[in-house]
């Protein structure tokens, strides 16, 4: 009791220094400033300005610019929608409320327009509301022309004055985008207010915006999740008593990782939010997220700020985000700040698809209830702490409701767009210089251009990676001749201090050859930085007063898509004979007429979607490599049989694949390649990471069962419907003991996850049951014991190769917790081990992997032993005597006694085992069962790529993917993330070499002695 009445006291006292600073803000306005204000002559829809009020919990938590509503004859208000006002507890309109809305609005009002701007992967629209003048609408496509002259200077031949001109008159266009994040739900019903406030308000301040400037927004950027957390909402409200389930699906892939996909676009929704942005030539991507109390602007972030934006853009950041709490600070919203924990380095984020196209990026994040509920809210200390940035904090307790959520929303945006249609000119001249600046590139800081050469081994992912750059809006060029550049000559890391080292002459540029048909991507064009930000390598120090990086610190993708991309600073590059090209295919075909065809293994991931298109054909891979009329085949090349050069031509055609007529089978050893029968394993506690498994694997068009770990607990006779079961990382709650358990179900309600009258968008494309509770149980773990017994594959990764530990299903593979080591989403070194493994098929020495610390695997030749650490050099020294270190030792008055000489083993080796150790030990495992391990992380020196890696000699050299022979089958473990948010197509043919060698993974095996 004493403790709300304190708070109660705190809040008087808090409403009032805030009235008072309200007051002596508004008259503190700038020479020329428009009061940021309703105009007296504004009328008021008065029912909905009353409900506005009731639903705002404290009169601080509004502002003169949404604490009324302006009124319309003409124009209907979100409540002919939604049936209250935006905001409203209980209401949360589906997409296609939304889009009605916004439709109602275009039809009643000149000044905005609705377009269409794509689909989802589950087919649901997605919009895009343009809110302006008439005339301005009117002039859509005559000012995007101007625009686009600003966006690509090389139309006006960067021509400064040309480009003050249009800067004069042009209209600038600010995108604001909502909902990509579904259990953030306020911005729907704040954008449709936004939209109508922005369509009939006549106050100065609200029609300078209109007239000054186009707002388009897309109201909800995940559709697909949108629906599916409504359903939830509805079920809550028709259960209040009980838990609701927790939205486990989003979007049809992934999760709060839909935010990340700004640099493979692998989804839908980023695709359309970027061609939205870049067709319309915007200046702003303004994203609306919500999980931090109560406006969080992160528009200007803390450091490191990713190392190609622009510093045009940062400065921009800083403007922006500190005029935007000062607005609001003036208006008496406590809470309001800036600067915050979040860095910019990664260019994953939705919003930075304008930092990487010269424009300005920017994110906030809101207070939002995960619904509509009107809730109280307990914070933390670190929430409500005053900080330097943070001078008005929020209240550590209040009451919160979605208008709340909502007023805070849109006074955030409607100052930003104020602050900027006031200082457009600014804007719009520094977009000119940004664009400028990119295509200058290659005379200023470089590079000029990247080389993608035509001989690569992988011209399948050497398209994929250059198809990601076009859907970037890259532009891409191939050489119409064979050409050479110059190279820079590599420095050595350290110079040593000796003289001798200094006289030597310094290592010479050396020059590379690339054949006709090279693809060349350009520097000097306008998107130059997002192509070189993706291609170029990442350095995060260890030493960075930065200790938690917010996301990945390393993408390389060159490294991770496994094919060769060359940075070239000769600015001679540019002077090749090249054309532009519009589709990137990769040569594919069948080069003649023959009973057996062959294709080299390159590890493309295409092979494996020709064995599952050629479902007739009868496929061998070869144990061993060979040579077919005066062609290399690589271990692991296809022979086909069974298949008609005109079948096989249709399937391989867009494959980026080509087969050779052969004469005869090789003399070789092969196996066959079966199209193995796939289950697909997803718990109920998180589905974000296995999410990109499953869109990697529908794109390659690898047909699986997705089943759920409560399936798996209910089936005790796998191996009669699976070959494979592939168990991606969990991601999320992922401990061995939460995947056996499940969520908690000591008390409350069953979490169904299933269509019901409530929910009738739940289960979409995936997956459905009763109960989200139960997990893999004691019986799950005894049925995938069994598969694995009689014969099965299990693949895990990271947090599921822990579980597989746990229980004991790879004898041999210990795993260690990390002391110091940081790699925090990075692009590691691995080297190969054991090139004989089907697993290991047509890759090279060297492959790039992306690593998030670990798990750190050990081995061991002893059954239940766990391997040991070994750090740094071996220090097997002899015994204290006499000698050098290599003399024998001696015993004064008796013959010497030799020390017998034993294998030394690698760290990613099993252990040797001697007569002393095997002696009665059936503890040892025999060599036939131990591990063998594929590909084991670099050295120290030679782990990090791309990235952050601290205490890397913690995971150096330890297994990164080992085959553990199991029963009759097998467990394939990894430390790495072989599949992650489209970027790694590199490393996916070792989870499909696995599938498709499945009954063949011993496979070359050479076993240990003893
Ligand atoms: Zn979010």
């Amino acid at each position: 009791m004493i403790r709300n009445e304190e708070i109660r006291m705190h809040i008087l006292r808090c409403l009032a220094l805030l009235l008072f600073l309200s007051v002596a803000g508004t008259a503190t306005l700038g020479d020329g400033e428009t009061a940021p204000a309703r105009d007296a002559k504004q009328p008021v829809d008065d029912a909905y300005t009353a409900k506005i009020k009731k639903y705002t919990t404290q009169p601080f938590f509004t502002s003169p610019l949404v604490d009324y509503l302006p009124a319309s004859k003409t124009v209907p208000t979100p409540e002919a929608v939604l049936g209250d006002v935006a905001g409203a507890p209980g209401i949360l309109p589906y997409a296609e409320d939304v889009y009605k809305y916004m439709r109602l609005l275009e039809k009643a009002s000149p000044r905005v327009k609705v377009f269409s701007i794509g689909k989802t992967e589950e087919g649901r629209e997605m919009i895009a509301v343009a809110v302006s003048s008439p005339e301005n609408l009117k002039n859509l496509e005559g000012n995007r022309a101007q625009l686009a002259k600003l966006a690509d200077p090389r139309t006006i031949k960067l021509n400064d004055e040309e480009a003050d001109r249009i800067v004069a008159q042009a209209v600038p266009v600010y995108y604001i985008t909502g909902t990509i994040h579904s259990p953030e739900t306020g911005a729907p019903t704040a954008l449709m207010e936004l939209a109508y406030r922005l369509a009939v308000d006549e106050s100065p301040y609200i029609r300078e915006i209109r007239d000054g400037m186009i707002t388009l927004i897309t109201p909800v950027v995940e559709v697909d999740g949108r629906d599916r957390m409504v359903d939830i909402y509805h079920w809550h409200l028709s259960h209040p008593k009980d838990f609701y389930p927790p939205l486990i699906y989003w979007g049809k892939y992934v999760a709060h990782d839909n935010n990340r996909d700004a640099m493979g676009v692998t989804l839908k929704l980023t695709e359309n939010v970027l061609n939205t942005y870049v067709d319309w030539k915007a200046q702003v991507l303004h994203d609306l997220h919500e999980s931090v109390p109560y406006l969080y602007d992160n528009t200007a972030g803390d450091g490191p700020f990713n190392a190609w934006v622009d510093p045009i853009l940062t400065d921009e950041w800083e403007m922006i985000g500190w005029r935007n709490v000062s607005d609001m600070t003036k208006f008496g919203m406590p809470g309001v700040f800036t600067h915050g924990v979040f860095d910019t380095w990664s260019p994953g984020y939705l919003m930075f698809i304008a930092a990487m196209h010269n424009g300005i990026s920017r994110l906030y994040e809101t207070f939002g209830n995960g619904g509509a509920d009107t809730l109280p809210r307990t914070l933390d200390a670190d929430e409500y702490s005053r900080t330097w940035y943070r001078q008005n904090p929020p209240l550590p307790k209040v009451l919160w409701s979605q208008r709340d959520n909502n007023n805070y929303e849109q006074t955030g945006l409607l100052t930003s767009l104020h602050y900027f249609n006031e200082n457009k000119r600014l804007f719009l001249k520094n977009f000119y210089l940004k664009a400028k600046r990119s295509v200058t590139k290659p005379g200023a800081e470089g590079p000029s251009a990247y080389v993608l050469p035509a001989d690569d081994p992988r011209l399948a992912s050497q398209a994929e990676l250059l198809r990601v750059l076009q859907k970037q809006a890259v532009e891409i060029s191939r050489a119409t001749a064979a050409f050479s550049v110059t190279l820079p000559a590599k420095k050595s890391a350290k110079p040593k201090k000796d003289a001798k080292d200094v006289k030597d002459a310094p290592p010479a540029p050396t020059t590379r050859e690339f054949p006709a048909g090279s693809y060349i991507v350009r520097m000097d064009q306008p998107y130059s930085r997002i192509a070189d930000a993706l291609l170029d390598y990442q350095y995060w120090s260890p030493d960075d007063p930065q200790k938690t990086p917010y996301d990945d610190t390393g993408w390389t993708f060159g490294e991770l898509f496994g094919v060769q991309v060359t940075r070239v600073v000769d600015p001679k590059v540019l002077d090749v004979a090249m054309e532009r090209v519009k589709e990137i295919n990769a040569p594919s075909g069948v080069s003649g007429e023959a009973a057996i065809y062959a294709i080299n293994n390159n590890a493309e991931p295409s092979l494996a979607t020709l064995r599952y298109k050629l479902h007739d054909a009868s496929i061998e891979a070869a144990e061993e490599p060979f040579e077919s009329g005066g062609k290399k085949f690589s271990r692991g090349s296809f022979l086909i049989r069974n298949a008609t050069r005109a079948q096989l031509n249709d399937a391989i055609s867009n494959l980026g694949l080509q087969a050779t007529p052969v004469s005869a089978m090789p003399s070789v050893k092969t196996h066959p390649v079966r199209a193995a029968r796939i289950a697909f394993v997803h718990t109920w506690l998180s589905t974000q990471a296995e999410g990109w498994w499953r869109i990697a694997l529908d794109n390659l068009g690898i047909p699986y069962d997705y089943i759920s770990t409560q399936t798996i607990s209910k089936a005790s006779d796998l191996n009669a419907k699976y070959d494979v079961i592939l168990f991606p990382p969990v991601g999320f709650f992922s401990g061995p003991t939460a995947i056996i358990n499940g969520l908690p179900s000591a008390w409350g309600n069953p979490l169904p996850w299933k269509n019901t009258p409530e929910t009738p968008n739940l289960v979409g494309k995936n997956d459905s049951t009763d109960d989200m509770r139960p997990g893999l149980g004691w019986e799950g773990v005894a049925n995938l014991q069994n598969f694995v017994a009689k014969g099965g594959v299990l693949l895990t990764a990271t947090d599921t190769s822990r579980f597989a530990l746990a229980i004991g299903l790879a004898d041999g593979v210990s795993v260690g917790n990390a002391q110091k080591m940081k790699i925090v989403g990075s692009v590691v070194g691995t080297r190969l081990v054991d090139g004989a493994s089907p697993i290991a098929y047509g890759y090279d020495e060297k492959l790039s992997a992306y690593c998030d610390n670990g798990p750190i695997f050990s081995l061991s030749s002893v059954s239940g032993a766990r391997g040991g650490r070994r750090l740094g050099a071996e220090s097997h020294t002899r015994p204290t005597g006499r000698g050098t270190m290599d003399d024998p030792d001696f015993t004064i008055g008796r013959p010497g006694a030799e020390v017998p000489d034993e294998p030394k083993s690698e760290i990613w080796e099993n252990p040797f085992l001697n007569d002393e150790q095997l002696h009665n030990n059936f503890r040892a495992i025999p060599p036939a069962n131990r591990a063998r391990v594929i590909f084991r992380y670099a050295d120290s020196k030679d782990l990090l790529i791309s990235g952050l890696v601290e205490g890397g000699d913690e995971i150096a050299q330890h297994p990164a993917v080992v085959d553990v022979p199991t029963g009759n089958g097998h467990v394939v473990l990894f430390s790495i993330n072989p599949v992650y948010r489209g970027e790694t197509r590199g490393t996916y043919s070792l989870v499909l070499n696995t599938i498709l060698n499945f009954d063949s993974l011993n496979a070359g095996r050479k076993l240990a002695e003893k």
